[in-house]
């Protein structure tokens, strides 16, 4: 998990230089054994199913589960099995042949935040097997206001020095404009005010936010089952991602693959000219 340094500029205002993931759910998930002992238990005794649940070999609940989708369509449990001593096998099969809905049965949500909007804007495009909270900046104040400094600023001290003036600047006039639609608001505005009570400071904020940046903060929780997963990491964790996303595709990736090794074993890490990080497999999208 990656948890980065929040830091402030002379006026106060709090910014981020690289993105936070943090594994919310699961986080000690457990395969349900007794269950599938119960169910095998219903077959005749002849087939060795039995021994399915009794296999010396432990891997991630997360695995297990999806290796026992795979198993079930061909009722693999007797003596032909494949053993989970052989799962990155077993797995690696799955991935080449493309059947990659069994890895529709287990799904990790993560917060990802010290990311921009343009950056969760590409996010959100991700439909198939993603679920997706954003904050609000409707609801939300600018008391949370934060942002998020590129790369290539980071290095260049003229480049840094603007951003930290420029986000200076974005926080005092979102503050300015704020209070203004808050007069106009009291003062009777039709607009700004014609709602019921709830609606009020989200009318002022809905407007006020017209003037912040790119790089304002946009904190989100994604939750993604592992083939989902696998295609958000091959797109934006790929050398033609552009850096910021591409530091969270990797970031991804590498919070995943302890949880889910055997199912991400295809991805290796290759180092680009620019010194950057790119995730790359010969089996994309299964
Ligand atoms: C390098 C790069 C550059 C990009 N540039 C642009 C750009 O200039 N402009 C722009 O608008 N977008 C751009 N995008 C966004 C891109 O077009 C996709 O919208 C985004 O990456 C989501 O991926 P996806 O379409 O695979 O959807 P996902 O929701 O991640 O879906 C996964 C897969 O499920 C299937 N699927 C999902 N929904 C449907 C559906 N409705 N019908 C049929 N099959 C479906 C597809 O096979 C799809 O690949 C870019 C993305 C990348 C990575």
């Amino acid at each position: 998990m990656f948890f980065p340094e929040v830091f402030h500029t002379d006026e106060g205002v709090a910014y981020l230089k690289e993105p936070g993931v943090v594994l919310l759910y699961p986080l000690n998930p457990q395969f349900n054994y007794d269950g599938v002992r119960t169910f095998l238990k219903g077959f005749d005794p002849k087939l060795g199913f039995d021994r399915y649940v009794d296999d010396p070999t432990r891997i991630p609940a997360a695995e297990q589960n999806v290796k026992f989708a795979g198993q079930l369509c061909y009722m693999s449990f007797g003596r032909n099995r494949t053993i989970n001593d052989q799962a990155k096998q077993y797995f690696d099969h799955i991935k080449e042949s493309g059947h990659g809905s069994v890895l529709e049965h287990v799904s990790f949500s993560f917060l990802i935040y010290g990311l921009s909007r343009s950056q969760t804007h590409e996010l959100v495009r991700h439909r198939s097997g993603v679920a997706i909270s954003q904050v609000s900046q409707r609801y939300v104040s600018g008391s949370c206001l934060r942002f998020v400094e590129r790369p290539e600023f980071q290095s260049d001290p003229e480049l840094h020095n603007d951003f930290l003036k420029r986000i200076n600047r974005t926080y005092r006039t979102y503050h300015e404009l704020g209070q203004k639609l808050l007069e106009r608001q009291r003062s009777g505005s039709l607009l700004l005010s014609a709602e019921q009570k709830t609606g009020l400071r989200k009318k002022v904020n809905q407007a006020a936010r017209a003037c912040l940046t790119n790089e304002t903060e946009a904190p989100i929780q994604m939750t993604f089952n592992a083939r989902a997963l696998r295609h958000v990491i091959e797109q934006r964790a790929s050398g033609s991602a552009e850096t910021e996303t591409r530091r969270l595709g990797i970031r991804l990736f590498k919070t995943a693959l302890p949880v889910i090794s055997n199912l991400l074993s295809d991805y290796n890490i290759i180092i680009l000219e620019d010194g950057t990080e790119a995730v790359f497999t010969k089996w994309r999208k299964v």
